[in-house]
């Protein structure tokens, strides 16, 4: 039995929720979209993923056909009609259908795709003995060339740093910026702790602004612990107390080793385990409802 898909308006089966050829999602990448978690029946920071959605369509001239609240109802319709209380969303939204040349006039209707499903969660293992990561050679596109608040269907940028991590056997990776600083993983946040501070790299080098990133700033700025986001290099990374990674996928993941070099005492650390059960307590804590309450 498949899944119940919301394409364009209506509820339809998974086996009949196609799009065109000619969707220049499909051509060019062109189109936005987000990762959005339901914990508990509810949707955690919905109104924070909307807002960076609606945001990037207006950087795009991309006019999507639904209100924020419209888009919202969709969403807890199609989440409804798949019976999900715990799980991951998909919510895309393409330019539409157009001709072979790029020109977004070409394509009069943006269509919108949500997608409910059962998370398949990261195993167990990584946040009780931690993760390895390297270093990618791909750099992340520069601020000037895309700017990073928008999350483009065109993922090829991640995708080409991703190939690199699995190659190495490893979960995830590290992107520099073009001039050689941090900016963040292939697809979560970066953050160290150093001397019992949060240090994570500052937007404008071209990371995303993560929904998890901003809500762990909040959790540990309500703990008392102080949060910097500054430049740094490989060499902050090496020597930091603990690494650890954000996004709504991962929540937060510990990372021991980076480029074969033990972080700390190569195990996860006490401020990452802190921050990770405050978190699971916030996501179970707020969050848009689904079903009646
Ligand atoms: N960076 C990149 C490149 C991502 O794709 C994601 C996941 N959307 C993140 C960071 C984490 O963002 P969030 O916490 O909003 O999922």
């Amino acid at each position: 039995m498949g899944l119940t898909i919301y394409l364009d308006g209506e509820l339809v089966p998974e086996s009949e929720a196609k799009v065109s050829v000619f969707d220049h999602g499909l051509l060019y990448g062109d189109g936005i979209f987000e990762g959005i978690r339901a914990y508990d029946g509810r949707v955690f920071r919905l109104d924070e993923h909307l807002d960076r959605l609606y945001q990037g369509a207006q950087t795009l001239m991309l006019d999507i056909p639904v209100s924020k609240q419209e888009m919202s109802d969709a969403l807890c319709a199609t989440c409804r009609a798949n019976d999900i209380h715990d799980g991951y969303i998909r919510l895309v939204v393409t330019r539409g259908v157009g001709d072979l040349g790029l020109d977004p006039r070409k394509c009069p209707t943006p269509s919108v795709i949500i997608i409910a499903a059962q998370i398949a969660l990261y195993p167990e293992k990584y946040y009780t003995e931690g993760l390895e990561l390297i270093t990618c050679a791909t750099r992340r596109v520069p601020p000037d060339a895309l700017d990073p608040a928008l999350k483009p269907l065109n993922y090829l940028n991640n995708i080409m740093a991703k190939i690199e991590t699995t190659r190495a056997g490893v979960p995830e990776g590290i992107m520099l910026s073009y001039d050689g600083y941090v900016s963040e993983c292939t697809g979560d946040n970066l953050f160290l702790v150093v001397d019992g501070a949060l240090v994570t790299p500052p937007l404008h080098i071209g990371n995303l602004k993560g929904i998890t990133r901003q809500a762990v700033i909040g959790l540990a700025e309500a703990e008392g612990i102080e949060v910097r986001e500054e430049l740094f290099r490989s060499h902050q990374v090496y020597n930091a107390d603990e690494v650890f990674l954000t996004g709504t996928a991962a929540e937060l993941i510990p990372a021991v080793k980076v480029d074969g070099r033990s972080i700390g005492d190569g195990t996860p650390g006490p401020v990452t385990g802190k921050l990770l059960e405050r978190f699971q307590q916030l996501t179970r804590s707020e969050g848009t409802p689904i079903y009646d309450e």
